[in-house]
């Protein structure tokens, strides 16, 4: 059979269009999050736009990591979404993930908020800042994180659980600055100058310090933001000055949210294409409007809310270091009988 040229390289381009449209129709990436829908899915379906690979998440508030050791290399799961430097270093430690070697990511994301290994990376960043009552403290009489251990403010400071995760990383901060001794030297004195028991979420403190109860509280500083945006909350903000602590020394300390690529990870190429898309610019903004949260990419450009707090010196400790110290930090916090 004779089968002209033209004829041959129409059959020829027409199973490569049928081919790339089936394989585009099971391109996928599984995602397991702990972030809730409205934090990441803008940036999926963005990502789902231009590459064509569909994004399938599961959300959870807990469980994910054991889901992910129970499924073992039979998971679906290719990459796992969590904040703090406490969940993406708990899953590495549950042995769940692999690391993402690329050079992509490495460029976008500093080296302070990603791990050596490539085992997890940081996609926002955010500040855990002071904030002061406007009536009742003066501009420059706080301006660290050590002022809070001075007997000045006996009575006046209110936070969370010292055993919360966003807590347990200031403390082990505070650990890899100055030394076990001098954080619990520090984390003892913060506890002797509260004004009540440790109790309630971030934005639970800045109400506190509304309602009198207190002068001066610890709290990421996108809380502030979110109760600016809510009615109900925006005189809470309103009646605190934001402190960005240490400027003068190491800096603010800083946490991240992020990800890591599951060790079954049956899609781990698209699994990286995501990673990559998501510290790139584009959906690097987008995190920074949806949240409030500081871009880890440098050079992208803040929205206006995130301008108005100013710019600052974060600490540029690695939250892998951080990461070390978390246990003891937890421990010191038993020992001094903080949230008693
Ligand atoms: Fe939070």
């Amino acid at each position: 059979m004779n089968v002209p040229p033209r004829k041959l390289a129409a059959i020829a381009a027409l199973i490569v269009a049928l081919l790339t449209t089936w394989a585009h129709a099971g391109e996928v990436v599984n995602v397991y999050s702990y972030r809730q829908p409205f934090l990441i899915k803008p940036m999926f379906d963005a990502f789902t736009g231009e590459t064509g690979i569909a994004v399938n998440v599961v959300y959870a508030k807990k469980g994910l990591i054991e889901r992910l050791s129970h499924e073992g290399a039979n998971s679906p799961a290719d990459l796992i979404f969590t904040a703090d430097i406490g969940r993406l270093t708990d899953a590495v430690n549950a042995g769940v993930t692999q690391p993402a070697r690329s050079t992509a990511l490495k460029t976008n994301i500093p080296p302070q908020y990603r791990d050596p290994d490539y085992q997890w990376f940081g996609l926002t960043a955010r500040a855990r800042i002071l904030v002061a009552s406007k009536d009742r403290v003066q501009p420059g009489e706080l301006s660290t994180y050590e002022d809070l251990a001075d007997p000045e403010w006996k009575g006046r400071i209110c936070t969370r659980s010292a055993k919360n995760a966003y807590m347990v990383a200031l403390t082990a901060a505070m650990i890899a600055h100055h030394g076990e001794a001098q954080a619990e030297q520090w984390l003892r004195s913060v506890k002797a100058n509260l004004a009540r028991k440790p109790q309630g979420n971030d934005r639970a403190q800045v109400k506190a310090i509304m309602e009198g109860v207190c002068d001066v509280a610890i709290i990421n500083h996108y809380y502030m933001g979110k109760m600016m945006a809510d009615k109900d909350q925006a005189a809470w903000a309103a009646s605190v000055n934001m402190i960005y602590p240490n400027q003068e020394s190491y800096g603010t300390h800083m946490n991240v949210s992020g990800m890591a690529l599951t060790k079954s990870a049956p899609n781990r190429e698209n699994a990286i294409k995501l990673m990559v898309y998501l510290s790139d610019e584009l959906a690097q903004q987008m995190y920074a409007e949806q949240n409030f949260e500081y871009p880890v990419k440098q050079g992208v450009p803040w929205p206006g809310l995130l301008q108005s707090f100013g710019s600052y010196k974060a600490d540029d400790l690695a939250l892998a270091e951080i990461a070390r110290h978390r246990r003891a930090a937890s421990m010191l916090a038993d020992k001094v009988g903080y949230d008693n």
